[in-house]
């Protein structure tokens, strides 16, 4: 599961702003380059979280799509995948600029 790694960065990084508060709830967006399964996703969060103030809180997914564009008729094209032509005039020539997002959203704290 390849998702653990990348959930251990985001507990992390849930961790270090709750600074000590116990977590009810937070939100990450995920670009579809990072190949993450919501199952997967949920079961890592949770190996994850394990033991910290995070640990019980809802992790809500975003999955946010890849998105090129094309350099040649400018328009944008969104896709589960990555994809190397323009789906408008089918030129090679797009420019990535979606689907790498790892953000943290927002986070909800217990009792706030
Ligand atoms: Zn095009």
């Amino acid at each position: 599961m390849h998702e653990l790694g990348l959930c251990e960065d985001i507990v992390a990084a849930v961790e270090r702003r709750a600074n000590g508060r116990p977590v009810a709830r937070y939100r990450v967006q995920v670009g579809r380059l990072h190949h993450v399964h919501p199952e997967a996703f949920e079961q890592s969060i949770e190996m994850a979280a394990a033991g910290g103030p995070a640990e019980g809180a809802v992790a809500e997914l975003v999955l946010v799509p890849v998105r090129v564009q094309c350099t040649t008729c400018g328009e944008r094209t969104e896709a589960d995948e990555l994809i190397s032509a323009c789906a408008a005039c089918g030129s090679m020539d797009v420019e990535l600029c979606g689907g790498e997002e790892l953000m943290l959203e927002f986070i909800e704290y217990e009792g706030a």
